[in-house]
């Protein structure tokens, strides 16, 4: 998988270099390509903002120099071009899993008030949001979404790190977990989870993530 971003402050994905992401970056697994839409800007200043037309507060993203980086990463079309918005479709497990069988992914990112609608009409297939709350820039739902999907990247995770039993993956949210030592200021490990019995484990799992789930997403079970 390749992905290619497109913003005003390219150090911020330097935390994508660590960690489980660093590494699939590091061995190939995907490749990731950050790209200064100001490098495009034909202004004498670089500028990449100005007033926006109708009055009102903030500045707004220009078109020539969002239209010309995302034509120069992509000149024949080939990516899924997403433009992080709160106004767009809320980014969920189903549309995560989707994107990691994508290819190609441009991510566009606005800062201030946010880019020109014209931008958004010719460029941009997919408007995405993180959720329903305002950031100072797409910058950190790019960060979220990418981290989110490369986990369903082929090879990206080891085999000791399924998604396969995590939350969302059966609709569900997980159940708790317990590691060593057994006792911890007082409290104990749930018996059944020393018992061997695997069958009344997984039935044990099932019923906390039913009841997690109904406790704080009951909206997951309708
Ligand atoms: N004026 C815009 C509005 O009210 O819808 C908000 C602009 S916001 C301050 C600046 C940029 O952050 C946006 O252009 C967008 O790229 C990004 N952004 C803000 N909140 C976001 C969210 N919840 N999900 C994805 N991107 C977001």
């Amino acid at each position: 998988m390749k992905i290619d971003v497109l913003t005003l402050f390219p150090e911020m994905y330097d935390v994508l270099h660590v960690g489980i992401i660093g590494k699939a970056i590091q061995n190939g697994t995907f490749s990731l390509r950050v790209t200064n839409i100001r490098d495009y800007s034909i202004d004498k200043h670089k500028r990449c903002d100005d007033a926006p037309y109708g009055g009102g507060a903030g500045m707004v993203m220009t078109p020539q120099p969002l239209h010309d980086s995302i034509e120069a990463v992509d000149p024949n079309r080939k990516y899924t071009r997403i433009y992080l918005s709160p106004k767009g479709e809320r980014l969920s497990q189903q549309i995560v899993e989707e994107l990691a069988k994508v290819d190609n992914l441009l991510l566009v990112n606005g800062s201030y008030e946010g880019i020109d609608q014209r931008v958004i009409d010719l460029d941009i297939d997919r408007e995405i949001s993180i959720g329903d709350y305002v950031l100072t820039s797409g910058d950190y739902a790019s960060l979220v979404l990418i981290d989110a999907v490369v986990r369903y990247v082929p090879g990206v995770l080891g085999s000791e790190e399924s998604t396969d039993e995590e939350s969302f993956a059966n609709g569900l949210l997980e159940y708790p977990h317990y590691t060593r030592p057994q006792e911890f200021l007082g409290l104990s490990v749930p018996e059944v989870l020393l018992s061997g019995n695997h069958a009344e484990i997984a039935k044990w799992r099932f019923e906390q993530s039913k009841a997690i789930t109904a406790r704080n997403r009951p909206d997951l079970l309708e």
